[in-house]
């Protein structure tokens, strides 16, 4: 059976690639979509916005006309999704949110959510960047506490957040496997390299620039030998891939907060 799926915020970079996606994938029906108030995409053909020719549904500013979906997907902002969570409570809707840059007190708010719906917070869906969270938890394990660790990642010069939320997280996961708090990890971003700096903590390089979707590297480096995990995204089909994959997971899951690892079935 197919997933009916509504995408909020589709007028946008990810939206766009989410509305082909949609289409595209098997196990998903595309049941409408959102754009924000005042956009002049209002009443616009979905397939029109992402430039692949009429398909039929119309997008809206009044999510009331998105109750036939099982699952809405938001790529967003984040007051527009905090918004959106509160929507999905009160119409029994799941809700996978891709949208990123959360303060630890809003993702409360959203697991607190999660007690009433299904909820995937994914600041990244790609399959890769979740593997590349696992790889590194092996990685921290094996090798200790005894190298320099750095983060480095590079994105769009649109992009609002840094660093990036994959890159957050992959720092929190090396962090929670060397089993130190994630507050004592230095988030040094366009600051540069402070003379705190020490391999008690780890830091975060930031670029900006041009087009580039998506590059994230882990390095775990010593005197002679440096170990570099990468993942290089060059298309947003594959966080919008990864999205759908995800609303399919949701459909059947309970009630809860959960991320990707669940979706991948990571999780140890
Ligand atoms: P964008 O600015 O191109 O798109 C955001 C869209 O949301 C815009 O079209 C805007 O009009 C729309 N919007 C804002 N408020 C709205 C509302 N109330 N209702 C409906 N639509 C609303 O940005 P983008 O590059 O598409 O990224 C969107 C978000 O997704 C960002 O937070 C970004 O960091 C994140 N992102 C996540 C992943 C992932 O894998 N999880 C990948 C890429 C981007």
């Amino acid at each position: 059976m197919k997933v009916k799926v509504a995408i909020l915020g589709c007028s946008g970079r990810m939206g766009r690639n989410l509305i082909q996606a949609a289409i595209e994938h098997k196990s998903v029906e595309l049941v409408g979509g959102s754009v924000r108030v005042g956009s002049s995409f209002e009443n616009f053909d979905l397939g029109e916005i992402a430039g692949i020719g009429a398909i039929g549904q119309k997008t809206t500013t009044d999510y009331q006309e998105l109750l036939a979906a099982d699952v809405l997907i938001d790529f967003t902002s984040i007051e527009a999704t905090l918004e959106h969570i509160e929507w999905c409570q009160q119409h029994n809707k799941a809700l996978v949110i891709g949208t990123t840059g959360f303060s630890d007190q809003q993702v409360e708010t959203l697991k607190v959510a999660g007690k009433n719906i299904p909820v995937i917070l994914a600041p990244n869906t790609s399959v890769g960047v979740n593997l590349l969270f696992k790889l590194l938890e092996i990685t921290a394990k094996a090798i200790g506490d005894y190298t320099d660790i750095e983060i480095f990642e590079a994105h769009h010069r649109f992009k609002k957040d840094a660093p990036s939320g994959t890159a957050v997280k992959m720092g929190q996961v090396i962090a929670d496997t060397l089993g130190r708090d994630l507050n004592e990890v230095a988030v040094y971003g366009r600051e540069g390299i402070t003379e705190e700096r020490s391999r008690e903590t780890i830091g975060f390089a930031t670029v900006r620039a041009g087009d580039i979707v998506g590059e994230h590297t882990a390095y775990f480096a010593d005197i002679g030998e440096r170990l570099e995990l990468t993942h290089k995204a060059s298309s947003r089909m594959t966080f919008a891939l990864g999205a759908m994959r995800a609303a399919f997971w949701l459909s059947e899951a309970e009630p809860g907060f959960y991320d990707m690892q669940d979706v991948l079935g990571l999780k140890d």
